[in-house]
């Protein structure tokens, strides 16, 4: 008997031959610098938990108290049931923290990016975006029927070059889009010059901050602070879900653009808030970074600290500026072979990452540096690192 769907098992037989098969590990506890896989501790590398907030007691008791108040859902989309005064409340929390004006609060940073994009430009228009772009803006821009075009990587001179195409093929908005850093390598769009472009080009310039924010800036207020270019990036995206250590997405920007969204971001207007749990852990991570820069500080100390241990070991960490450490390796093999030795023979789980999530021939280890992490946990990793890396002729 044949199926219609016997396709997939073809699919996924073709996904494993390449090895372009994900296996997904199953943690039995909280994230944080260590976690319980198998019954057994191992140390964690592969979070974006920059700060260590996902399990921060504080965050557990904001979530609780606010179950207790609000409940557990929202009810319907916010447009039909009412907002909740807490979804009010993180608004106004991260406009003041981001400097802006206003903000939205959305499911995710990926259904703000979708929400975002489409409600900016649409036939007529054009978008402008960076080549590495994170999945979630290229899927937003395929949801625009604006003109799109892709510039090198970084790279402002092409960038121009796309903004006077899109000009002299009469587009009347033009949105130029960037991620703020790059996750796979932990560089970061030149975002002065990339708001100095567009606006010689009389465009808009949105920035999604999802591995900037609580990493970047003053006392991690983002990509933004970090220039210093309030009030000239017309659109900020963000996720709750990276160093605020919960789950949520977010657009900062002018009072007239968030009410724009509240009234055309399709996510907005056709699906559910985050829960009231939610909300409150991610209004007590603000809380937290407004009130001190101790963990922002620590993350960049462990940066520096395992970064130099790997260099020292000899190790290629690519041109990362951020706490995000690529461990350049070329060989996709040799990337999953010393992922899975770090993690069975010393206890380490950091991720191999090869094609099509990176370039061919650039596969990598990533490794996420955390706030949680203790120098003993850091220098651990990097003398499992060099042992296993010597084994294998990597170092
Ligand atoms: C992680 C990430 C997102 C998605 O954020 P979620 O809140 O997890 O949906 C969007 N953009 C970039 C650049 C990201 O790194």
């Amino acid at each position: 008997m044949t199926s219609p769907t016997d396709f997939l098992d073809e699919e996924l037989a073709a996904l494993r031959e390449q090895g372009l098969y994900n296996t997904i590990r199953h943690l039995e506890g909280p994230q944080g610098a260590s976690l319980s896989i198998g019954g057994r501790s191992v140390l964690n590398f592969c979070s974006n938990n920059y700060l260590g907030l996902a399990n921060d007691p504080r965050m557990v008791a904001a979530a609780t108290a606010a179950l207790e108040r609000y409940g557990v859902g929202p009810g319907a989309v916010r447009t039909i049931a009412g907002t909740m005064t807490i979804h009010d409340e993180l608004e106004q929390r991260l406009a003041a923290f981001k400097g802006v004006e206003a903000a939205i609060s959305l499911q995710s940073g990926f259904t703000a990016n979708l929400g975002t994009i489409a409600a900016l430009v649409g036939e007529g228009d054009a978008v402008v975006s960076d080549e590495l772009n994170h999945a979630s803006i290229v899927d937003g821009v395929r949801l625009t029927k604006a003109s799109r075009s892709i510039y090198r990587h970084a790279d402002v001179d092409d960038l121009a070059r796309a903004l006077g195409e899109a000009r002299d093929a009469g587009a009347r908005r033009v949105l130029v889009i960037t991620d703020g850093v790059f996750s796979m390598d932990g560089d970061l769009a030149p975002l002065d010059r990339i708001v100095e472009t567009a606006e010689a080009h009389g465009a808009m310039t949105m920035v999604d901050d999802a591995h900037g924010e609580g990493v970047l800036g003053r006392g991690g207020r983002g990509i933004v602070d970090h220039f210093g270019l309030h009030g000239r990036v017309d659109v900020e995206v963000g996720t709750m879900s990276k160093a605020f250590g919960a789950v949520g997405g977010y657009v900062a920007g002018s009072a007239r653009l968030i009410e724009w969204l509240s009234q055309r971001a399709r996510p907005f207007l056709f699906s559910s808030a985050v829960t009231p749990p939610d909300v409150a852990a991610c209004i007590a991570a603000v809380g937290i970074l407004e009130q001190s820069t101790d963990l922002v500080d620590r993350l960049w100390a462990n940066a520096a600290r395992f970064k130099e241990a790997m260099r020292g070991a000899g190790f290629d960490l690519g041109h990362s500026e951020t706490p995000i450490t690529p461990v350049m390796l070329g060989d996709v093999a040799l990337a999953r072979e010393l992922s899975r030795r770090l993690f069975d023979e010393e206890g380490v789980f950091a991720q191999a990452i090869g094609f099509p999530t990176v370039p061919r021939g650039k596969a990598r280890i990533r490794v996420m540096v955390s706030a949680a992490h203790s120098p003993t946990d850091l220098d651990r990793a990097a003398e499992a690192f060099a042992r296993v890396g010597a084994s294998l002729g990597v170092v």
